[in-house]
């Protein structure tokens, strides 16, 4: 179960290619100039199961999906259940957007969901470091994390659709 505020079909900026976005509800980084206000509220939008969720991410076989919000971080385990059904059900990558540093992310709950993901948008929105030129994020501090091989390298790695950068 995640509460979701919107799901938006064929979106092309929460990653490459056409996307299904997930927005969920709930966020407490309180960002300066956050694009989002609205989706800090965890009562916001409506609970929907992964069953429901599912039907509209197969519905388009070209679309990739994109978990974002608010901060997916706050409901692990319901978007762990998602990629879960995803990875059985389908061959689509998936991105995630968090406020949290991909480094802060230790509980048990936070690194099941991320061994699911392929790409991590990580850390806050800030103002000052605001490039509307970064692909697919708003400000030069966010980092576009290639996941599986920071978890098997054990190091941050950096996504790049031609060159991998480890840092
Ligand atoms: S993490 Fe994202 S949704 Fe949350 S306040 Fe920052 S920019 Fe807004």
């Amino acid at each position: 179960m995640i509460r979701v505020l919107d799901i938006i079909e064929d979106t092309m900026v929460d990653g490459p290619g056409f996307r299904t976005s997930i927005y969920c509800a709930g966020c407490r980084h309180k960002c300066l100039g956050c694009h989002n206000p609205q989706s800090w509220d965890f009562k916001g939008g409506r609970e929907m199961t992964t069953e429901e969720i599912m039907k509209i991410i197969v519905a388009d076989p070209y679309a990739n999906v994109t978990f974002t919000g608010g901060d997916p971080m706050y409901q692990c385990d319901g978007f762990a259940e998602l990629a879960r059904a995803i990875h059985r059900q389908t061959n689509k990558d998936i991105w995630c957007y968090t406020g949290f540093s991909f480094e802060s992310l230790i509980t048990r709950a936070q690194r099941e969901l991320l061994e699911l993901l392929d790409v991590l948008v990580d850390g806050p929105y800030i103002e000052k470091l605001r490039d509307p030129d970064l692909l697919f994020r708003g400000s030069s501090n966010q980092r576009l994390i290639d996941v599986q091989k920071s978890l098997y390298s054990g190091q941050t790695v950096l996504w790049n659709p031609d060159v991998t950068i480890t840092i």
